[in-house]
């Protein structure tokens, strides 16, 4: 009868040093105004990503301890207040040097299929790996060379939260606290709102278009799609949460409730401290 007294295991860590976790979380946007409490959780929860995840190289690329402890914990901070078990059931990260261009059919409008390869920074499968640009990861911690509100890790690893609920489509499985209506007229509000905004950016005379393209709140590839849309509103939601805010205050109050965090208010804390 010794297994009534078997305690339970516990959740397996890899553990990370302080001085690596400061260098990997220095420079990216999202950690700003994260108290010590909060940042000493997503350390934690980073441990135990790296526990259980596997990275893997391509092109010979090896990822190194930093890479790995940069997208632990940037993967965390989506699941910071809702839990690890959001990321079970998958265990490859696949990390290529830069972008790649797999070799794709896909299906027009007129049902014609065409063999594409287009460059991609990232993918997510479903209940497969999550596939990353090192140059999109690293691009995105560099102050000089990023584009604010461009996360390929967030970006990708919503898709995953959004998979949980089978292909991504922008609705992920919402807690019995949220209103699933709510959430509807929230995204798809946005979504008609910001396709229009888009399609107006690109009818605009050639020499205009990427001036007002740069000027919307959020990257316009968050009109292909409304799957496209959550995940492009979540790297708003955690990279440039002042953006994302004031132009969908409805999306923004559906990701607060959904992540259970506040950025908007989080950084203006983090300001206020200086
Ligand atoms: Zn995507």
């Amino acid at each position: 009868m010794l297994g009534w007294f078997r305690r339970r295991p516990q959740p397996k860590r890899r553990a990370i040093d302080a001085a690596l976790w400061r260098e990997a979380t220095a420079s990216w946007l999202f950690m700003r105004g994260v108290t010590a409490e909060e940042n000493d959780r997503l350390h934690a929860l980073s441990e135990r990503f790296l526990a259980a995840k596997r990275f893997a190289g391509t092109h010979g690329l090896e990822v190194s301890d930093l890479m790995q402890v940069e997208i632990a914990a940037q993967a965390c901070i989506l699941v910071l207040e809702i839990g690890f078990d959001w990321y079970e059931g998958w265990s490859d990260v696949i990390v290529y040097p830069a972008q790649f261009a797999p070799e794709r059919e896909v299906m027009d409008e007129a049902g014609v299929v065409h063999l594409t390869n287009d460059p991609m920074a990232g993918e997510a499968w479903l209940g497969g790996p999550v596939i990353l640009s090192y140059e999109d990861v690293a691009m995105t911690a560099d102050e000089e060379m990023r584009v604010a509100g461009y996360n390929v890790v967030i970006h990708e690893f919503a898709h995953k939260l959004d998979m949980r609920s089978g292909d991504p489509n922008g609705f992920p499985p919402l807690h019995s606290t949220m209103d699933a209506a709510a959430w509807k007229r929230a995204f798809s509000g946005a979504f008609d709102d910001f396709t229009r905004r888009v399609d107006a950016a690109e009818a605009l005379p050639k020499r205009k278009v990427q001036a007002a393209l740069d000027a919307l709140p959020i990257d316009p590839y968050a009109a292909e799609s409304a799957g496209e849309f959550f995940a492009v509103a979540s790297e708003a939601f955690f990279e440039t949460p002042e953006l994302l805010a004031p132009a969908y205050p409805d999306v923004y109050e559906q990701l607060r409730l959904f992540y259970r965090q506040d950025p908007h208010a989080r950084l203006a804390r983090g300001e206020r401290r200086g």
